[in-house]
C-alpha cells in the first residue's frame, strides 16, 4: 500500500509526524481527503477533526484551524493546536465551553469580544465532539458480537 509523509506541525513542535496511508481534513469548503501522489495543494482548515489512516489504524485528532500544505515530498499541516482525542482533557474542554458561553452573554456590543468568545466556543466545541465520537467508536468496537 503506498504511503504518504504527515507532518502536523504546532507552535509547540511536532504533533504528528508519520509515514501513513491517507488523511481526511477540515477543510473551509468541506471534509478533505489526502491519499498519496495528491496533487499539490494549499488551503486554510477550519476547527474541527483529523483523521489518519495508517495501516488497519485509524487516529483521530482535534484542530482548532490552521493550513494544510500538500508538497510533492509530504504533506504539512500547521496547526494553531492540535491534540490526538485521547489526550484531550474532556473536563477543561467543558470548563472552556462554559466560560466561553458566559462569555458571551457578558460580551455586549463588543465584536472584539464576541469574536473571541465565539473563536473559543467553538475550539471548546471541537474539542468535545473529537474525544465523544472516540470514546463512542471504542464501545463500539468493544461491545460483543450479536
Ligand atoms: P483553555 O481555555 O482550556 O486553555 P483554549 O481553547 O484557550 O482552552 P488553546 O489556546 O486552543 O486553548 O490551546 C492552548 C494549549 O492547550 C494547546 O497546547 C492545546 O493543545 C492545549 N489544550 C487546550 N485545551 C485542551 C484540552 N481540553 N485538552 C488537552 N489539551 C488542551
Amino acid at each position: 500500500m503506498s504511503t504518504l509523509k504527515l507532518e502536523i506541525v504546532t507552535a509547540e513542535g511536532v504533533a504528528y509526524s508519520d509515514e501513513v496511508n491517507a488523511v481526511v481534513a477540515p477543510g473551509i469548503e468541506g471534509q478533505l481527503g489526502i491519499l498519496p501522489h495528491h496533487a499539490p495543494l494549499m488551503t486554510v482548515l477550519e476547527p474541527g477533526q483529523i483523521m489518519v489512516r495508517k495501516g488497519g489504524e485509524e487516529t483521530f485528532m482535534a484542530i482548532t484551524g490552521g493550513y494544510l500544505e500538500v508538497r510533492p515530498d509530504k504533506v504539512v499541516i500547521l496547526a494553531d493546536a492540535a491534540e490526538r482525542a485521547e489526550e484531550i482533557d474532556v473536563a477543561r474542554a467543558e470548563e472552556a465551553r462554559k466560560r466561553a458561553e458566559e462569555r458571551l452573554k457578558a460580551a455586549g456590543g463588543s465584536l472584539v469580544d464576541l469574536a473571541r468568545a465565539e473563536a473559543a466556543l467553538r475550539r471548546s466545541m471541537v474539542r468535545l465532539r473529537v474525544a465523544e465520537s472516540v470514546k463512542r467508536r471504542g464501545a463500539a468496537r468493544t461491545r460483543p458480537q450479536q
